[in-house]
């Protein structure tokens, strides 16, 4: 599929995590790391996985509806069961299922912002999304995480304003947890990388 200059890094391994410090494609934080990779996040083999769902947490297009088709019908249920109790999600906040049949232990679902022209405090929502998503996996004491990239599908997020926001979240994140040891972004496509990759060499 990929093309030998543009070999695809595969999910699920942190193979050289030890000699590629900062390579263009990962960047340590102290003992912990920062990792881009290109693919789906459905295959991701982590603790956890992050899905950008909406606020009805009931399943949608775009990577929500990836991950529900993977995972299988236990993921809907567990969504339904928190919805029943806490009512529809807003942006910037997650919750935490099981897995399903994901190779992922556990699903996180955020809400990411409706783009709207930078006019609705968008940016700080998505840094929500992504910090409140982290706090959850460090509750859970969980070590490895995997991310799309939020809000910048359907949600019409600019990426090049996105990128940026995910990687210092999740950099300030790491730089003060002592759980979490892997933030993966699992980044679609080429446009989505190359966007991750600039902001992660501009940290
Ligand atoms: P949002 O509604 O938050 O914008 P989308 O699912 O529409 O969410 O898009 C978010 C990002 O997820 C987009 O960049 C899209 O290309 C990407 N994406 C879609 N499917 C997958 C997948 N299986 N794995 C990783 N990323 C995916």
């Amino acid at each position: 599929m990929a093309s030998s200059s543009e070999k695809a890094e595969t999910s699920g391994s942190s193979e050289n995590a030890g000699n590629s410090e900062n390579s263009g494609n990962s960047k340590k934080v102290g003992n912990k790391i920062i990792r881009l990779v290109r693919g789906d996040i459905t295959r991701e083999e982590v603790d956890a996985i992050v899905n950008a769902a909406n606020s009805t947490l009931m399943g949608g297009g775009g990577v929500d509806g990836a991950i529900h088709r993977a995972g299988g019908p236990q993921i809907l249920e567990e969504c339904k069961q928190i919805r029943a109790i806490q009512g529809p999600l807003p942006p910037g906040q997650a919750v935490i299922t099981g897995g399903g049949k994901l190779k992922a232990q556990y699903v996180i679902h955020t809400v990411g912002p409706i783009w709207r022209n930078g006019s609705s405090n968008e940016e700080e929502t998505l840094a929500s999304a992504y910090r409140e998503s982290l706090i959850l996996a460090a509750q859970y004491e969980l070590r490895t995480v995997s991310f799309p990239s939020i809000s910048t599908g359907a949600y019409g997020f600019p990426l090049d304003k996105a990128a940026p926001i995910a990687v210092s979240t999740a950099h300030s994140f790491l730089q003060q947890d002592n759980s979490v040891e892997e933030v993966r972004f699992v980044l679609f496509d080429t446009f989505a990388f190359n966007e991750f990759q600039d902001a992660l060499n501009a940290l």
